[in-house]
């Protein structure tokens, strides 16, 4: 990728001109006055989204029950219709896609499905930096199988607290290994795991394999056709703007459609006779019969608002301004912050960067609190970590270089001397 990058405004102003996805900006509500830079923790409000809800409100409105009837059952089938959207970010069939439930549910559900200790493999595989749901989901399902997680967690540790070894995570998948899970992008690092290929090692030893997509759906394209994975869980909050607590996503290989979920429910039996109302669970033919209960359609209409202007942007249009926003913030971050004492924990190669940047300095939560006095939205992540995510859809190359302007003026006043240490409940 061509990347001349220049130091001057004029240089960022001129980008914004060229860029083929500026016109989205406008889909999408800005907190008034901010730059917005927490995408990854909760994407925009679209205008989009925002008529779905409405909609939906409306067919509620006028239909009462009938909802579930109307346009040939679309409301009741409505994690189909979402997935037929989502399915080109995912590389994957519709019908391996459903939209139910949460990722920590999502994770639940697919541990309950595929793990299956016996004496000689019952450990699940997964990673020191991984995000603690994932985590607690993954203790508590060994629990559930009068196992300890001492014993049957096994942990592939980080060389450097911030990144993991591809090569650590391969060693790791001993024969008494059944099941690992493995974020796509780390949390903290944004560092990319290559899906494909520890997918097909896993399988090599004969290890079910799933991933937490949370971090990379929407902003890295994803090929689960050839990758071949198991399973897979997401959020759609983040880079996808869905919304707060927006249903969440599971994939599951059409490979394993014959298996039975973990966990049943009536909105998991095949359609055409959930509402005969036996008490033999007969299930879905696909993915559907991963879903547990009724769909919660206020929170899975913004989602069909939002994956309709990812559609029209393209997911390989997203992923190339995407980079070409964190290689110019990392840029800037290089010749104009490096003497401040900030680090970027990201791998700065492309091929292995999700969507954020990761700026470590030892003062970063109070660096962090500065930044949001200047009306610049980041997140914090413990210890050191300012994640900044440009999102393709929404900021522009002018807003990275006024973050980089405004960190600079922080550092050169000291003026984040002036805020505690004390840590706030949400970061
Ligand atoms: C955001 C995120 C979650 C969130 O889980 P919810 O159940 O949706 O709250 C889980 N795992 C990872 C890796 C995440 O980044």
């Amino acid at each position: 990728m061509e990347k001349n990058f220049e130091l001057t405004p004029g240089y960022a102003k001129a980008q914004d001109v060229k860029d083929e996805l500026a016109p989205f900006r406008k889909r999408f509500y800005q907190v008034e006055g901010h730059i917005y830079m927490d995408g990854n923790s909760l994407g925009l409000c679209s205008r989009d989204a925002e008529s779905a809800v409405m909609n939906m409100l409306d067919v509620w409105k006028k239909n009462g029950i009938y909802l579930w009837n109307i346009e040939e059952g679309r409301y009741y089938q409505y994690s189909r219709t979402l997935a037929k959207l989502a399915a080109p970010l995912l590389g994957a069939s519709p019908e391996e896609i459903c939209i139910a439930g949460n990722t920590t549910i999502n994770i639940h559900q697919a541990i309950s499905t595929f793990y299956k200790p016996n004496q000689k493999r019952f450990k699940i595989l997964v990673d020191e930096l991984n995000f603690p749901t994932d985590i607690y989901a993954v203790h508590s399902q060994v629990l559930g199988k009068g196992l300890n997680p001492a014993e049957a967690v096994k942990v592939v540790p980080s060389r450097d607290g911030l990144l993991i070894d591809e090569e650590d995570i391969i060693a790791a998948m001993t024969d008494d290994v059944a099941l690992a899970l493995l974020p796509a992008v780390f949390y903290r690092s944004a560092q990319l795991l290559d899906i494909k290929r520890l997918s097909a090692e896993a399988h090599k030893r004969g290890i079910i394999i799933g991933w937490d997509l949370c971090h990379s759906i929407g902003s890295v394209p994803h090929d689960f056709s050839s990758a071949d994975a198991d399973f897979a869980v997401w959020c759609n909050y983040k880079y996808l703007s869905g919304g707060p607590g927006c249903t969440a996503g599971l994939y599951i290989n059409r490979k394993h459609f014959g298996l039975m979920p973990g966990l049943w429910g009536w909105f998991g039996n095949e359609p055409k006779t959930q509402f005969r109302m036996s008490h033999v669970f007969e299930k879905a033919g696909n993915a559907e019969a991963w879903q547990t209960g009724t769909p919660c359609l206020l929170s899975m209409a913004p989602l069909e608002g939002t994956l309709r202007i990812f559609s029209e942007a393209g997911i390989g249009r997203i992923r190339e301004k995407s980079l070409r926003l964190t290689s110019y913030l990392m840029f800037l971050i290089e010749k104009r912050l490096k003497k401040y004492g900030f680090r970027c924990g990201n791998p700065e190669d492309d091929e292995r960067r999700g969507g954020h940047v990761a700026l470590s300095h030892d003062d970063g939560y109070r660096i962090c609190l500065a930044l949001k006095s200047h009306k610049v939205i980041p997140d914090f992540r413990e210890p050191d970590v300012i994640r900044l995510a440009p999102i393709a859809l929404y900021n522009s190359y002018d807003e990275v270089y006024t973050v980089v302007d405004i960190l600079e003026k922080i550092m050169i006043g000291k003026e984040y001397e002036t805020y505690s240490r004390e840590r706030d409940l949400v970061v």
